[in-house]
């Protein structure tokens, strides 16, 4: 800017003591007033020339400075920002290259700022946990998708208060708490939500990231399942009990009876025997089911044997083996398998299969009910085995979870309590899966369920 300066000055002086010097000169010497008059048109001449080469110059400079301007304007959006090429002699040859530069950086730096604003919605988006910024206005600053799915509402991009998104009292008081204490809280809540509870791990932490900006930071992380499976696995170890308990009462009882004298009674020792023996069989199935979950842990036991079945025998012989239960309940069985019904599986994981789900119809029938095993096969879809009953009933919402492990339906739906571990149909389903097939539940509240089992060709 100062070279530009100069160099204006610079020539406009020169021009002007050229054009005085001539004046002075031409003017002095010449006689003639014509001659005066033409030096005087000259002198006016050189002085247009000159101004209009200053205004060429500011004009130029003028351009030059307003690209500069413009440049520096586009700073605030680094991406419209253009390079200025200048020559190197040209008088903001430097500027233009400092302002180039810091565009250059600047392009750079938000680059790595987009970039990294990028990965943090990628990473909120699809962190398992949920993540809610309020700030001290009670405005929601950011909400994940995780949040909103666990608190069952929709993400809303416009500022609003919080409590429009958390509208559970617990929650509330937390987040509350924390805003007021400036005190960081860690707690489970079981919040009631639309559709139906769910129990969360909640942390509220009191951030300051600038002085005069405080905000609480929500943490909601699901706990619902692994609640629900402690939960399972506490009444599993109350109801393994219970079925523990109930036979070797009897059994012990009964032959506490015996030997009290009751042996010498024919009639009773048999009557008494044959008690001991139901309840041993009842303990030892009991047994059995424990060890089936543990075995299926085992990779040995992954392998399937597989041999050609003939699947009527294999249903009779399960029928036959219930046979007392069938008749306490007095059902009416009707076994459809058709003699000639061969299927290539592993038979002692099959007669596993069915013994589950016969014993099921039988448990969960009503008095006098019916009883169906119905076979169906074809060269397109394999074959399928349904044992049907008439009974209680499974309520939809229980359908999908009858297969996990120590799942027990809710005994309230249920007049009786039923003997149970939630273990046999988590054994069904582990063994189908094994064997290539799959189950699936049928079921109408007090009409009755049909659990079909069903492999591919
Ligand atoms: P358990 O019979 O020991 O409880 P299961 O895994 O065999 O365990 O069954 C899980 C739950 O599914 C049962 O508690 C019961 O509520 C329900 N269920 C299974 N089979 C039937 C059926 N045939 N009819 C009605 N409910 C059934």
């Amino acid at each position: 800017m100062r070279t530009l300066g100069r160099r204006l000055v610079f020539i406009a002086c020169l021009v002007n003591i050229a054009v005085l010097i001539f004046l002075l000169a031409v003017i002095g010497r010449v006689p003639d007033p014509r001659l005066r008059v033409l030096a005087a048109v000259i002198i006016i001449a050189a002085m247009i020339i000159e101004s209009l080469i200053i205004l060429w110059l500011i004009a130029n400079q003028q351009r030059v400075v307003s690209d500069l301007t413009t440049q520096v304007l586009r700073l605030s959006s680094p991406k419209d920002a253009r390079r200025i090429i200048l020559p190197d002699n040209h008088a903001y040859a430097d500027l233009a290259q400092a302002i180039n530069m810091a565009a250059d950086e600047l392009r750079h730096q938000s680059h790595v700022f987009q970039r990294q604003e990028n990965e943090l919605d990628n990473l909120l988006e699809y962190l398992p946990v949920g993540v809610i910024v309020i700030d001290r206005r009670r405005m929601t600053q950011l909400l994940n998708p995780m949040a909103a799915q666990l608190l069952e509402i929709n993400v809303d991009s416009k500022p609003h208060l919080y409590t429009a998104d958390v509208r559970q009292y617990d929650l509330t008081e937390q987040i509350e708490g924390t805003m007021r204490d400036h005190q960081n809280v860690r707690q489970t809540l079981t919040l009631q939500l639309p559709t139906s509870p769910r129990t969360l791990e909640v942390s509220t932490i009191y951030t300051e990231p600038r002085p005069d900006h405080q905000q609480v930071l929500v943490l909601l992380y699901d706990l619902t399942e692994v609640t629900q499976i402690e939960q399972m696995q506490l009444d599993f170890v109350s109801n393994a009990s219970h079925e523990l308990k109930t036979p070797l009462t009897a059994i012990a009882g009964f032959t506490e009876t015996l030997l009290a004298g009751a042996k010498n009674d024919p009639e009773k020792r048999d009557e008494f025997l044959k008690i001991i023996d139901d309840q041993s069989h009842e303990l030892m199935d009991l047994i059995e089911d424990v060890l089936s979950v543990s075995r299926l842990q085992n990779p040995v036991s992954q392998t399937a044997t597989i041999t050609t079945v003939d699947l009527r025998t294999l249903v009779e012989r399960q029928l036959t083996l219930q046979a007392q239960s069938i008749q306490r309940r007095a059902l009416h069985v009707t076994n459809s398998v058709p003699e000639s019904a061969r299927v290539e599986t592993d038979a002692k994981k099959l007669e596993q299969i069915i013994k589950n789900l016969i014993s099921n119809a039988i448990k969960y029938n009503r008095h006098a009910g019916q009883l169906a095993v119905t076979f169906h096969s074809s060269s397109d879809h394999g074959w399928q085995l349904s044992v049907k009953d008439t009974g209680y009933g499974i309520a939809k919402d229980q359908q999908s979870r009858i297969f996990e492990r120590f799942y027990r339906g809710d005994p309230s739906r249920n007049k009786q309590r039923i003997p149970g571990t939630g273990l046999g149909l988590a054994i069904v389903h582990e063994l189908t899966t094994l064997l290539k097939g799959e189950v699936s539940v049928q079921s109408q509240m007090d009409v009755g369920t049909t659990m079909t089992i069903s492999f591919p060709k």
